[in-house]
């Protein structure tokens, strides 16, 4: 009695979640399937069974249309191949017994409490199929007498139980069971490996495979297949295969069959947008004078290192050919690419050009318009400042818009306030976006709408892995710096208790270091965590730090204080910069050298990686306190990642592996489509073939019109249409 107490207890939560798709699957067995009405388009809600109601819940999985049902992945499965005599499943953890059904026997455990005991037999053993009943639940239906009324309709039940009863026990839980009247019917899913799908609220498993099903059932016929352009297997075989496959291996390779498919599709589709910008061939040419370009360097008090010196040769070297150019650098933060980027803004200038800088955030933009000003100072370069408060005043707009549509202007530095209308340039030829991950491929597009063969060169500090780069931006050409100026030395990174790094933040202020202090800011219109920070501050000043002068910056302030704040940091008139994530990308204040920052833990690692960035950019040593709890399983690894390695590419690599690429490369924000079958990081080999393939296709049938093209054609147009214009992507 007592042991059968504990398993009670034990089994009840699981036993509750059992009586719940049980029932989802009695609801399901009444599903009326009319296959010849739908079609891959058909939404989900027309199957009948699911509805309006169960149909939004499908839509948090992604899931719209049959087609879209047909493409959910199963995200794992579970193998039901093998049956065990009841007297043996009992020493295994999970297993399927095969039975004939007995008598059922209810028993009230407490006033709230009871259950069901069905007899379940084979030649080995006689066990009890156990199901609970809590008091209140279901209580327009009555989950026993269903249970028992599916359980006499058949003579056998196969059952997967779960939840393990001790060694002899006398009874089962059921995690899912079908019921067949002989043993020789075939069941539906037993004696196969089934597929769970990712799980949402609300749908259970029983609920989403017969959707699935049904979708197969009716449409495969009808899923666009063009495998036989890439030489793999079958889609619409694939496809059942993944869903229901006999082996293991036959579903890794039905799934990259199917990626294949999607990823070729995606090549294709750039592939065809590169031929398109090849034909452009730009109205700008650039000679190299060095009228500018040698004072330039002059003026700098350092040499460009190796790897600066090779993104300039190759920077020139596409701006000088007859079309346009569109090359992405990439460097780590503090790598050194906004000399890079204005070596090319000058040889644009030195031609009689203008040129565009766009940073994604105001107080970024104010930054380079101020180092911008300060290396080019004596060159005769007008640099003007577009933004939301720089436009602001009547007088002070008139005077930069028409210095920008007269071509007074040479560099014209901005947040997205650039590209809206009223920004109309005399001769633009060059256009430079800064941390293009955090500006986003719409407003990239519409840049372009400035100067449609324009130059254009993107930087940012997010290094993207190969097989994504590769599949997001096609066949655009990559500049990697891959070195850090000399004499920097390495962050060193802790995390701590809050005590420690404000006495050792203490130690770098009296050796004449400056200190970085960030407070997270969930969101916007968080008021609470806003005020944290300035109250903060308020009590920092007056304590720990009260012999040192200290500043607050947050986003809430006007971009002016904003400036004004950071221009007397940078100025050394402020020891300690206490900030909300502010100050995240492209701040440059060499002589700051400790990064403190508080709740690190609600940190992602690319935010973690930039604020780091931060710090380290001078020559002296820089260190960097994370302070947070390690409690969650992520924030732990997230943490310990940014103690272990400065390197902003293992960074990324196990931010993707940690989010996803959606979410990683903010897919919202880049119109790009998520791949169902295909994973970024494991099928860069794949990728790579479709690429190769798609360049010998477009070589051959450069507008898509052979026949045996139409299909392809066909996904293109409907992957691509809706969200943008391909030429602004690659
Ligand atoms: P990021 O790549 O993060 O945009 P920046 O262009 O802001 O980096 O450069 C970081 C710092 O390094 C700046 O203070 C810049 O003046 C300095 N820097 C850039 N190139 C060199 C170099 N070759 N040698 C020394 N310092 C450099
Ligand atoms: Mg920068």
């Amino acid at each position: 009695m007592p042991s059968l107490r504990a398993n009670a207890k034990q089994s009840r939560v699981i036993a509750l979640w059992l009586a719940a798709s049980a029932l989802g699957f009695l609801a399901m067995t009444k599903f009326d399937i009319i296959t010849q009405m739908l079609n891959l388009e058909s939404e989900v809600q027309y199957i009948k069974g699911i509805g309006p109601k169960r149909a939004t819940m499908f839509e948090r999985l992604g899931v719209t249309t049959i087609g879209d049902l047909m493409l959910l992945m199963p995200a794992q499965y579970q193998d039901r191949r093998t049956i065990t005599p009841i007297s043996q499943s009992y020493l295994m953890p999970q297993t399927c017994i095969l039975g004939r059904i007995g008598k059922a026997y209810e028993k009230k455990l407490s006033k709230n409490l009871s259950l069901l005991d069905i007899e379940i037999f084979d030649d080995s053993q006689m066990t009890y199929a156990r199901f609970f009943r809590k008091k209140g639940m279901y209580s327009k239906i009555d989950i026993f007498a269903t249970l028992k009324k599916s359980f006499s309709a058949g003579s056998f039940a196969y059952i997967y139980e779960d939840a393990k009863a001790e060694l002899g026990a006398k009874y089962i839980t059921v995690q899912d069971y079908e019921i067949v009247s002989s043993k020789e019917q075939t069941p539906e899913y037993f004696n196969k490996i089934i597929p769970i799908y990712p799980a949402t609220e609300g749908l259970n498993q029983k609920v989403i495979r017969l959707a699935v099903k049904t979708a197969l059932d009716s449409c495969l016929s009808q899923y666009p297949d063009i495998s036989q352009l890439l030489g793999v297997p079958s889609a619409r075989q694939s496809l059942s295969q993944i869903h229901y496959p006999n082996t293991f291996e036959e579903a890794e390779n039905a799934r990259r069959a199917l990626a294949a498919q999607e990823f070729f599709v995606l090549e294709t589709a750039l592939a065809l947008s590169r031929a398109d910008n090849k034909k452009v061939s730009k109205p700008q040419k650039y000679e190299i004078t060095r009228k500018l370009l040698t004072p330039f360097k002059n003026k700098l008090n350092f040499e460009f290192t190796h790897a600066q010196k090779k993104a300039i040769n190759e920077i020139f070297k596409d701006l000088r050919q007859s079309e346009p150019a569109n090359r992405m650098i990439m460097g780590d933060v503090g790598s050194g690419k906004t000399v890079v980027a204005l070596s090319a803004a000058l040889l644009a200038v030195e031609n009689g050009y203008q040129v565009m800088i766009a940073a994604p955030t105001e107080i970024l933009a104010e930054q380079h318009y101020l180092t911008v000003s300060n290396m080019l100072e004596g060159l005769g370069v007008n640099i003007v400042l577009v933004s939301s408060s720089s436009l602001k005043k009547k007088s002070q707009r008139d005077n930069i818009l028409t210095a920008i549509s007269e071509g007074d202007s040479d560099i014209i530095i901005g947040t997205h306030a650039l590209i809206e209308d009223r920004v109309q340039f005399k001769n633009l030829s060059l256009i430079i976006i800064d941390e293009q991950h955090r500006f986003g491929v719409m407003q990239k597009g519409r840049a372009l709408s400035k100067a449609a063969a324009a130059d254009i060169l993107m930087m940012t500090a997010t290094p993207i892995p190969r097989g994504l780069a590769m599949t997001v931006y096609g066949e655009i050409d990559m500049t990697v710096i891959d070195e850090l100026p000399p004499g920097r030395i390495p962050i060193k990174t802790y995390v701590v208790s809050e005590g420690t790094a404000y006495s050792n933040a203490v130690k770098e202020l009296k050796n004449g270091g400056q200190v970085y202090i960030v407070y997270p800011l969930i969101d916007e219109s968080d008021k609470v965590e806003l005020k944290s920070a300035v109250v903060e501050a308020e009590k920092l000043s007056k304590s720990v730090f009260k012999d040192f002068k200290t500043a607050v910056l947050h986003g809430k302030m006007p971009p002016a204080e904003k400036n004004d704040v950071m221009r007397r940091f940078k100025n050394k008139e402020f020891d300690i910069l206490i900030s909300t994530t502010v100050i995240e990308v492209g701040i440059d204040v060499p002589n700051a050298t400790v990064m403190l920052i508080q709740h690190a833990d609600r940190f992602g690692l690319s935010t973690l990686h930039q604020l780091r960035g931060r710090i380290g950019r001078g020559n002296k040593q820089s260190y960097c306190y994370l302070i947070g709890s390690v409690k969650g399983k992520n924030s732990r690894r997230r943490l310990s990642i940014m103690s272990q390695t400065n390197d902003g590419f293992k960074i990324a690599e196990e931010d993707l592996a940690m989010r996803g690429p959606g979410e990683f490369m903010g897919t919202a924000q880049h119109g790009f489509p998520e791949f169902k079958a295909g994973d970024i990081i494991k099928d860069a080999d794949i990728i790579e073939r479709s690429k190769q393939r798609a360049k010998e296709l477009v070589e051959t049938d450069p507008n898509l019109e052979k026949p045996e093209n139409q299909t392809l054609k066909k996904l293109i147009n409907k992957t691509f249409s809706a969200k943008l214009k391909l030429t602004n992507i690659a």
